[in-house]
């Protein structure tokens, strides 16, 4: 971006409510059933039919809330924000106002150094985050003659979160998206998935000259619903609003769409202005009153979050950022490596086996780890026996690990029927050790040489010769010691 800019972003992220019914009717709230059978009179919108608030998207309201320090209201109320579109069928969404269930929270995410000229965490405000209901599906025929609408979505719960404009590139834009992603899947809230749009969100951004204290006219970029496009719109929006004002042109307030096949936001309208949504009070609905006793409840009962789970793993574990966020992906996840960790006694040997092996199985099977078939103690004693240097790494994750997946039994029942312990004499090292040098005399002479990263290749060879069950840690000593007496 022409560096006279400085952007201002804030996010609006719709997070659809993983409860079992929609917002205000019994119908279930599910994806993949067949078109417009998750419906009835209230969803679809027919005269006479009634909302009836779901307590639990209530609950979940105040779990994000709780989460990110926010002021739950003891009361807030809901509003009629009226529009016409086909998948709309009442006219009117039932949304938040003017008071939302939540306002005034924060969430802090890394800061993008490249804009705040130095390392660490920046606090991001919340403004509000409110209850309201989605829409249906519009889905187009190829040949343009024919649209279809599906209301099985019409009626599933939302939580907007709106965010402040407290973001500065489209980097901490995207790391803001992810740590809400983290959290909202970590509280059990959301299921996360993004291709199928549980959580999406619409960016606010507008430039100014780097410095100058007010904000610029802001544009709205609807609907990303991935990381990277929030990254790519934002990007290519930022350009687009700095080359304007430098030709002396304003920006002007618009809401654009991203089209990801050529890479641009397009204008779609101008937006609208507060007045034409007609917001007035939803008659049909009497006034959210929340209890402190049951705020007092979800409190007691809300997890850690994941954000203090990945710090206290760096601390405890010495595991790195990206390692430990990897970790944190899913709760079912996080508590399986949890309980490695602590059964093997090693974070890092635990941490090292999740990303590595399990995922790999897990990605090959296209399943989650709520059905990987090891119990999470039964891969402890793996790893424990790998740690403790009783069984070679290779032997462990070459033949140990897929017997175990096969159902062979425990780890240590299969290395000892099978006779796979690691090797660990040392007499019986030093033989294969002086079968490697004598056949390598070229790559010995280069290391006598001083050529020394040679060693690696020796090292390979001999624990080749001990078809992988020898001590690494020995073998490059055994090597080592050979080596200068050679
Ligand atoms: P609306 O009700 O029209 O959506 P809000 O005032 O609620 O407007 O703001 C919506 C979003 O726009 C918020 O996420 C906020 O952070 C963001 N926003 C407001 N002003 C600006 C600005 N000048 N530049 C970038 N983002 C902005
Ligand atoms: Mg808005
Ligand atoms: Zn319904």
């Amino acid at each position: 971006m022409n560096s006279g800019y400085e952007a201002v972003i804030g996010l609006e992220v719709h997070v659809q409510l993983k409860t079992r019914s929609k917002m205000f009717c019994a119908c279930r709230n599910a994806t993949g059933a067949a078109p417009n059978s998750l419906t009835c009179p209230v969803c679809l919108g027919l005269p006479g039919a009634l909302p009836v608030l779901n307590a639990e998207a209530v609950r979940m309201a105040l779990v994000l809330g709780l989460a990110i320090e926010g002021d739950i209201q003891p009361e807030s109320t809901f509003y009629r924000k009226q529009y016409f579109y086909p998948d709309l069928p009442k006219g009117y969404q039932i949304t938040q106002g003017p008071r939302a269930i939540v306002e005034d929270g924060h969430l802090d995410i890394p800061g993008d150094p490249m804009v705040r000229g130095e390392e660490g965490p920046v606090r991001i405000r919340v403004e509000r985050a409110h209850l309201e209901e989605d829409a249906g599906k519009s889905h187009h025929d190829m040949d343009g003659k024919f649209s279809h609408v599906d209301l099985n979505r019409a009626g599933v719960p939302l939580l907007e979160i709106v965010g402040a404009p407290d973001l500065r590139s489209p980097q901490e834009a995207s790391d803001y998206m992810k740590s809400l992603h983290r959290l909202v899947v970590g509280l059990g809230i959301c299921d996360g998935s993004m291709e199928e749009g549980s959580l999406r969100c619409d960016a606010n951004v507008s430039v100014r000259r780097r410095g100058a204290a007010p904000y610029g006219t802001r544009v709205e970029v609807k609907n990303l619903n991935s990381f990277r496009f929030v990254r790519q719109a934002l990007d290519h929006e930022i350009a687009r609003q700095a080359a304007q004002l430098q030709r002396g042109e304003p920006v002007q307030m618009e809401t654009r769409g991203w089209d990801a096949s050529i890479g641009e936001t397009r204008g779609q309208r101008t937006k609208e202005a507060a007045m034409d949504y007609r917001y007035f009070p939803e008659p049909d609905l009497p006034s959210l009153v929340i209890d402190p006793g049951e705020i007092e409840t979800v409190r007691r009962a809300l997890p850690e979050l994941p954000e203090r789970r990945i710090q206290r793993w760096r601390e405890a574990y010495g595991l790195g950022l990206d390692e430990a966020q990897a970790l944190a992906q899913s709760p079912a996840f996080a508590d399986y490596f949890e309980t490695v960790a602590e059964q093997s006694g090693s974070g890092r040997g635990a941490a090292a086996w999740m990303l590595g092996e399990v995922s790999r199985t897990l990605n090959d099977r296209g399943a989650g780890i709520e059905a990987f078939p090891l119990a999470p103690e039964a891969l402890a004693e793996l790893v424990r026996l790998v740690e403790t240097r009783v069984l070679a790494f290779g032997t462990a994750k070459e033949q140990l690990f897929p017997a175990m997946l096969a159902g062979g039994g425990s780890a240590e029942s299969i290395m000892v029927e099978k006779g796979l312990a690691q090797v660990s004499d040392r007499s019986h090292i030093e033989v294969l050790v002086a079968q490697v040098l004598a056949a390598n005399p070229g790559p010995v002479a280069q290391i006598r040489a001083g050529k020394e990263s040679l060693k690696g290749f020796l090292v390979g060879q001999t624990l080749k010769a001990g078809q992988g069950r020898l001590d690494a840690r020995l073998v490059q000593e055994v090597l080592s010691e050979a080596l200068a007496n050679y």
